[in-house]
C-alpha cells in the first residue's frame, strides 16, 4: 500500500480514533482481514463473521506489528472505529487508487473471469508492475483489499469483479473506477438469484456504464462472439473494442485448433499486427480468455508479437482449472473440478480427446449447476458428446444429472461397460484406483458445489 497516516486514514473513512498515541504513525501496509497475515505496518481489518469476530484478535495483530485495528468498536488497542468496516475499507480503496498513478483493469463476466485475469495479468506485468486480484477475490471486500495492495511503483491494477445481483458491479466500479472495462460472456452462472440472462447482462453492463468517456480514454472490450455482450455498445460512451472470432472483431482469432497435446493453437490478429500463439492451458475457452486478455493489451500499447508470446508462455495462476498432472507411473490427471458449464465441459471433454490419442481416456464427470429447465438437455448433451469423442470411458458421479449424463452416452452409442453411474466421489476413487493403467488420461469435471477435486487429489496421492 502506500503509506498514509492513521490520522489521514480516520479522515477518509470519517472514523473515530481510538488508544492512538500518535496519529502521524503511517501504515505502510498491507491491509489485512485475516489476524494471520498481520505483520509490521500492516492495518487489520476486523469484521464480524458468523463463527468468528474479527476484534478478538486486536490484541495478537497490533502483538505482530499491525499499526492499528480498523474495527466497529474500541478494542484496547490503536483502533480506528468506524460504524461499518466494509464501507471503510471501500472509502480507503478508492482514495488510494486516486491517488496511485496506476490504469485500472476491471473485468466481469459468468465464466472465465479469474482465468482471464490471470491471463491479462501474465501479459501486463511483461511491460510494467502489475497488481491483480489474487484467488477469486472479486467482491465488496476482496476488491478493495487488492486494491489497496497496490503500490507507488503499480502501473496496472487488474481487478475481477463478480456480481450477484443488479448494483453489484456499479458499487465495485464506484469504488475503484476502471479506466479499462472488460466483459466476458454472459451465461446461466447465478441465473436463479437473477432471474434470467438479461438480467445478468443488465447487472454485468454496470461495468461499462461506469467507464470515463472515449476521449478521456475509457475503453470498453466487449466479446463480440457473444450477442448479449456486444449489444453492451450501446451502454458505454467509452470507446468499444470487440474481441472474439467474429470478422467484425477488432482483436480476434483464426485458424483455430487443437495441438496433440490439448492445447489450443490460433493466430491472433490485433490492429498492430498477427502472430501465431501455441497455449499452455488446456481447453478452447481458454481462447476466448486470451483475446480478451490480447484485446486489453492492445488497448495498453503492446505489440501483437509482445501480446502473443507471453499468451504462449502463460500459466495457470489458479488452482483446479484443467490442471494437468503424470503420475510417477505415467496416468495423467487433469483436474478442473473448480466448476462447469455446458460450454467448458466441451472444451473439456475434446482437450482430453486430443490429449488421449492412442491412450485410454477417462471423463470423471458430476453435475452442472444452475441450468434450470435446459439441465436435462445439457447433460444428455455431454453425455452424447463423450461419446462422439470417443473417449473410453465414462464416469458420471452424483444423483439424477449424472444418470442424464449416462443416458446420453448411452443414447448416443450403444454403449454399455463403458459408461457407468457412481454415488459418489468415494465411489469413484474405488473404481478409478482398481481400474487405471499406467498411460490412462483421467479428466475431472463438475460444478463447484459437487466438489470433484477430492477424486483428483485422491487419485494424484494413489499414483
Ligand atoms: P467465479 O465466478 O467462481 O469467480 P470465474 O468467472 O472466475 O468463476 P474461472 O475461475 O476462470 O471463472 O473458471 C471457472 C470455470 O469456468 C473453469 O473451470 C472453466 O471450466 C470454465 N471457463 C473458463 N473460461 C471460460 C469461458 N471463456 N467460457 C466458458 N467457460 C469457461
Ligand atoms: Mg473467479
Amino acid at each position: 500500500m502506500i503509506a498514509l497516516s492513521l490520522a489521514e486514514i480516520a479522515a477518509v473513512v470519517g472514523g473515530q480514533t481510538h488508544d492512538i498515541p500518535d496519529p502521524s504513525v503511517q501504515v505502510t501496509g498491507p491491509v489485512v482481514r485475516d489476524s494471520r497475515e498481520a505483520g509490521p505496518g500492516s492495518l487489520f481489518a476486523a469484521f464480524v463473521g458468523e463463527r468468528v469476530d474479527g476484534h478478538d484478535y486486536a490484541a495478537q495483530v497490533v502483538e505482530a506489528g499491525a499499526v492499528a485495528v480498523l474495527a466497529s468498536r474500541p478494542v484496547g488497542v490503536p483502533a480506528i472505529v468506524v460504524e461499518d468496516v466494509q464501507s471503510a475499507l471501500g472509502a480507503l480503496a478508492r482514495h488510494v487508487v486516486r491517488r496511485l498513478g496506476a490504469t485500472l483493469v476491471a473485468l466481469t463476466g459468468s465464466a472465465g473471469k479469474t482465468s482471464t485475469k490471470d491471463l491479462i495479468a501474465q501479459v501486463l506485468r511483461r511491460k510494467a508492475p502489475t497488481v491483480f486480484t489474487p484467488g477469486s477475490l472479486n467482491n465488496e471486500i476482496g476488491l478493495p483489499l487488492t486494491a489497496l495492495s497496490a503500490t507507488e511503483e503499480t502501473k496496472f491494477l487488474v481487478l475481477e469483479m463478480g456480481a450477484r445481483g443488479i448494483g453489484h458491479i456499479r458499487y465495485l466500479a464506484e469504488l475503484t473506477p476502471p479506466r479499462i472495462g472488460l466483459v466476458l460472456n454472459v451465461g446461466t452462472a447465478h441465473i436463479g438469484e437473477f432471474g434470467g440472462r438479461e438480467q445478468i447482462a443488465q447487472a454485468k453492463g454496470e461495468l461499462v456504464e461506469a467507464l470515463p468517456s472515449a476521449e478521456d480514454g475509457g475503453a470498453a472490450v466487449l466479446n463480440a462472439d457473444d450477442p448479449l455482450v456486444r449489444a453492451m455498445a450501446s451502454r458505454t460512451k467509452a470507446k468499444v473494442v470487440l474481441f472474439g472470432e467474429s470478422a467484425e472483431a477488432d482483436v480476434r482469432a483464426e485458424n483455430v485448433r487443437l495441438t496433440d497435446s490439448g492445447q489450443p493453437a490460433f493466430r491472433l490478429h490485433t490492429p498492430s499486427g498477427a502472430c501465431d500463439v501455441t497455449m499452455r492451458l488446456y481447453g478452447e475457452h481458454h481462447v476466448s480468455n486470451a483475446l480478451a486478455a490480447a484485446a486489453v493489451a492492445h488497448e495498453l500499447g503492446m505489440s501483437a508479437e509482445e501480446i502473443a508470446l507471453a499468451l504462449s508462455e502463460a500459466g495457470s495462476l489458479s488452482r483446479w482449472r484443467m490442471e494437468v498432472t503424470e503420475r510417477p507411473d505415467g496416468v495423467t490427471i487433469v483436474n478442473d473440478a473448480y466448476n462447469a458449464n455446458p460450454e467448458s465441459m466441451r472444451a473439456a471433454l475434446r482437450a482430453l480427446a486430443a490429449m488421449g490419442q492412442g491412450r485410454r481416456t477417462w471423463a470423471v464427470l458430476g453435475k452442472m449447476a444452475e441450468l434450470g429447465d435446459e439441465a436435462l438437455a445439457e447433460h444428455d448433451a455431454v453425455g452424447r458428446l463423450a461419446v462422439r469423442l470417443n473417449v473410453s470411458k465414462l464416469v458420471a458421479v452424483g444423483g439424477v444429472e449424472a444418470s442424464w449424463l449416462q443416458l446420453g452416452a448411452y443414447n448416443e452409442g450403444s454403449w454399455g461397460e463403458e459408461s457407468v453411474h457412481v454415488s459418489d466421489a468415494q465411489a469413484a476413487v474405488d473404481l478409478l484406483r482398481s481400474e487405471l493403467r499406467p498411460g490412462d488420461v483421467v479428466l475431472v469435471k463438475a460444478s463447484r458445489s459437487v466438489g470433484l477435486e477430492s477424486v483428483a487429489q485422491a487419485l494424484l496421492e494413489a499414483g
